[in-house]
């Protein structure tokens, strides 16, 4: 798989464009508030800005994330009506929605089947949390044959997903409550979120009171310690406010999980782009030991140390099993 397959280079650029149009229309003028590290609770350092978003770096536990933080309510306006999230929300997932199902849906619909069956059983309920565009749940469907249950907060979405047949609940996790779900063992996931959200702590508070003991929690998010990210810092597309505010990382999302009541089964960095991504933004690697890499290395050399990075869990791509105590 190549980055260019699942995000086309035009595409993106133009909904990063939009990205900061947006930036400057919700949150010149907002208030902040301070906040310490999202997994430990220590007070971090200043690390860098990007597009007038401060990042530290928690020293103790090397998450990175966004401080002070706009208060949530400028979110919750940016992500209901901004340009960026609307071209995303349409143009985005629209046109590349068949590219993402061959490239990436489906291998990863066979992956969460297969750690469902691994720490639960094929009863298990699948309950997508932020199902966006829906391509998660018609692939799982296909192999269990189960209809998923969707999660969606924007209105457009949801309709997509309905349309596509699903039942979906219209709201943030964060506002549901357990009545909401039937009574069912379950599987939660989510993919791409956790690093959009304004309190993953609270998050996490939420999702285990709408669970039940044993029912299991598996998401996606970037890690901090992924190759591509450490090699390029501020200048990672992946680093991207207002969307992306936490970047945790393989041992610190184990303490945050703990810490909330889960227990983790597995964590992994499954991903397949950071050599890919650093190849084709050579001009922003800043990091002379992947600069020199990407010149020098052939194709092989390249998968190889691709593989290297999934193994030693240094892929930005970061993959989580937990199981709610
Ligand atoms: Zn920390």
């Amino acid at each position: 798989m190549k980055e260019n397959e699942i995000r086309p280079k035009q595409i993106f650029d133009e909904y990063l464009r939009l990205c900061k149009e947006d930036i400057v229309k919700y949150f010149s003028r907002c208030s902040f508030e301070h906040i310490d590290c999202p997994a430990c609770e220590n007070r971090g350092s200043f690390k860098f800005e990007k597009d007038g978003f401060f990042y530290f770096l928690c020293d103790k536990c090397l998450t990175l994330y966004v401080n002070p933080r706009p208060l949530k309510k400028y979110f919750d306006e940016y992500y209901i009506d901004s340009e960026s999230t609307k071209y995303w929300a349409t143009t985005f997932y629209k046109e590349t929605e068949e590219a993402r199902r061959e490239k990436l849906w489906k291998h990863k619909a066979a992956l969460i089947h297969e750690k469902i069956l691994k720490y639960g059983d094929k009863d298990y309920k699948i309950v997508d949390i932020g199902a966006g565009y829906g391509t998660f749940c018609e692939e799982i469907f296909k192999i269990t044959k189960d209809r998923p249950i969707a999660i969606e907060p924007s209105v457009h979405l949801c309709n997509v997903i309905k349309e596509k047949g699903f039942e979906v609940i219209n709201h943030f996790l964060e506002d549901m409550d357990k009545t909401m779900l039937s009574d069912e063992k379950k599987c939660f996931t989510s993919f791409e979120l956790f690093e959009h959200l304004h309190d993953p702590g609270f998050f996490l508070k939420s999702l285990k009171s709408i669970m039940n003991s044993g029912d299991i929690f598996m998401f996606t998010t970037l890690s901090y310690m992924g190759a591509d990210i450490q090699a390029m810092q501020e200048k990672s597309k992946s680093v991207s406010p207002p969307h992306h505010l936490n970047f945790f990382n393989p041992k610190s999302i184990v303490t945050l999980l703990e810490k909330s009541g889960f227990e983790v089964l597995e964590t992994t960095t499954p991903g397949k782009l950071d050599v890919d991504i650093m190849n084709n933004n050579k001009e922003k690697v800043i990091d002379n030991f992947w600069k020199n890499f990407i010149e020098y290395s052939d194709e092989n050399e390249k998968q190889e140390m691709q593989d290297f990075l999934v193994k030693t869990k240094l892929s930005s791509h970061m993959m989580i099993v937990a199981r709610s105590k």
